[in-house]
């Protein structure tokens, strides 16, 4: 395998134990992993890659997402709907899309996060209409050659038996069971470094029963997976838990197998104290999704609070009908911003923001050799040029987000590089987005 040599780094943010922030440093990447970091490290026959006026930061982490969603951004019906009347304008849409579209659009959202620093993953895929497997995303991640966390999703109370989506787009509880065990025997990776992981992931309380959550969790800890799910979005989804289960979703997380260091759960935007605490105590991940909470007018998740009491936070951009984009380091951005409008300038700061994107997504999702830069820790890293308009000025060069560009000059995941100069090099990125608009406008009618 390669060995680089990223050279004179402006500014290298490694996000270590010790939080270090070496300035003039150089990094060595060796076999997959971060071998060395210091000034005037030898070249030792590497290829040498020069970071002058740049700085280095770990691979953002993005721990929830739809990357099939990003074949219906900004479509009319569903761009001012609440959650539950968003849905009903997409559901028919997605229930058109086959393997096709799955793999385009994940070429697409994959490569459009690593150009804003994403070097890992997850994607929560629940549709399964006209023949399409999880096995189209994962081909797309390794096209990309970003990590990639995929999880089997399920939807299976339609329409007819009191649940939100049409009965066209559900499976059957025994025939989901069945699919995940394949995908995790087919793709699973357990071992450190892994680029591809596999967890189960039933859409949502009311997409599911109760009975398959709980079965969800022990076949995921038979396989030793990890757990994800939607928790907690907005006040109509506190309300349906009430009416139907008759709690509060973090009871009904809890009773049913769903807390713990193996679990993560999107939004968690109306968790209340209580629940906090019994995340913290079970240290239940959270995948924080700010722009897509904005753009649903979901809320503001208590991010502020959770992290005081000690819950796992990382970042998700959400699918692309609720962001409408998958700009990671924007995601950033907006999450400190998000805990200011709520509690003031103070509530978070820049650097924390990034520690949330980068080790904090990683370790949510279970990845401690991810998310920081130290040596043993795998390859995972972001160049970003300080040269530009965007930092001109600025004063401070860890705080990208206070100030800085919102996309990278290189990338490396696995010591391998994904994107040079500001383009994707390992795969043909204007073909992709030549067939996803070809497919988004006949999914139009355009
Ligand atoms: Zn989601």
């Amino acid at each position: 395998m390669g060995h680089v040599l990223i050279q004179g780094a402006e500014l290298i943010v490694t996000m270590d134990d010790e939080r270090r922030e070496l300035a003039g440093a150089d990094l060595r990447l060796r076999d997959g992993c971060v071998a060395e970091i210091g000034t005037g490290l030898a070249p030792e026959g590497a290829e040498i890659v020069r970071a002058d006026g740049c700085l280095v930061t770990p691979g953002l982490v993005n721990t929830h997402h739809h990357l099939s969603q990003c074949l219906t951004r900004a479509v009319p019906g569903a761009q001012d709907a609440l959650l539950f009347g968003w849905l009903k304008t997409l559901y028919p849409i997605w229930s058109r899309f086959g393997p096709e579209e799955f793999r385009v659009s994940a070429l697409v959202g994959l490569s459009e996060l690593a150009l804003s620093g994403c070097t890992m993953s997850s994607d929560h895929q629940y549709l399964y209409p006209n023949g399409a497997r999880l096995d189209d995303t994962i081909a797309a991640a390794r096209e990309v050659g970003i990590r990639f966390h995929a999880t089997r999703g399920a939807m299976s109370i339609g329409e007819s038996k009191g649940g939100l989506p049409p009965d066209g787009l559900v499976e059957a509880e025994p025939a989901i069971l069945e699919d995940c065990i394949r995908v995790i025997d087919a793709f699973h990776d357990p071992d450190p470094g892994a680029m591809i992981r596999v967890g189960v992931a039933p859409c949502s309380p009311f997409t599911v029963s109760p009975e398959l959550m709980r079965d969800a969790a022990l076949l995921a800890r038979d396989k030793g997976v990890r757990l994800h799910t939607h928790l907690a979005e907005n006040d109509e989804d506190i309300a349906y838990s009430l009416d139907r289960f008759g709690c509060r979703p973090g009871q009904y997380a809890e009773d049913l197998g769903w807390t713990g260091d193996d679990v993560w759960h999107a939004h968690c935007v109306k968790l209340d104290g209580r629940e906090i605490s019994l995340f913290a105590q079970s240290r239940t991940g959270v995948a924080h999704c700010p722009c897509s909470n904005c753009r649903l007018g979901s809320g503001i998740a208590p991010v502020r609070a959770m992290r005081d009491a000690g819950v796992r936070v990382g970042l998700g951009v959400d699918g692309s009908a609720s962001n409408d984009g998958g700009n990671l380091i924007g995601e950033a951005r907006q999450a400190m911003l998000l805990q200011r409008v709520a509690l003031g300038a103070d509530a978070m700061s820049a650097r924390e923001a990034l520690e949330i994107a980068t080790r904090g997504g990683a370790d949510v999702l279970g990845r401690p050799d991810c998310g920081r830069l130290a040596p043993g820790m795998r390859a995972d890293l972001a160049i970003w040029d300080m040269s530009g308009i965007e930092a001109a000025g600025l004063w401070d060069r860890a705080a990208i987000l206070l100030a800085g560009p919102n996309r990278v000059r290189d990338l490396f995941v696995e010591g391998r590089q994904v994107v040079r100069d500001g383009r994707i090099v390992t795969h043909d990125l204007g073909r992709a987005v030549a067939a996803q608009t070809r497919i988004a406008r006949r999914l139009a009618g355009l």
